[in-house]
């Protein structure tokens, strides 16, 4: 029990939004079940600005069009718009990012 983070949770070396620029160090699976580390097309909320990206095969992330977003399920929409509130209502301090 020495973990300082939950077990859901996963360290993040490359990924950058690359709509802000805010670099994640750590990720959390919000939904689906076990525990694995995020993967090709995972789905993020940029914890900086809020937008939706999605993980490439080496971690890196990117924006998701809108043809993507079209195709999410209102499951995973509601979950997205979630984040979204809560990264709105809890803006990072500069002090938090790694610029
Ligand atoms: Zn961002």
């Amino acid at each position: 029990m020495s973990k300082s983070f939950d077990e859901r949770t996963h360290v993040m070396e490359r990924a950058l939004c690359p709509i802000c620029g805010y670099a994640p160090d750590r990720a959390t699976r919000a939904m689906g079940k076990g525990n694995r580390p995020p993967q090709k097309d995972d789905i993020s909320v940029c914890f900086g600005c809020g937008a939706v990206l999605q993980f490439n095969a080496d971690l890196t992330l990117r924006s998701m069009n809108f043809m993507e977003f079209s195709k999410l399920t209102p499951y995973q929409r509601r979950l997205i718009g979630e984040a979204q509130r809560w990264i709105k209502e809890h803006p990072i301090t500069r002090r938090e990012t790694k610029h």
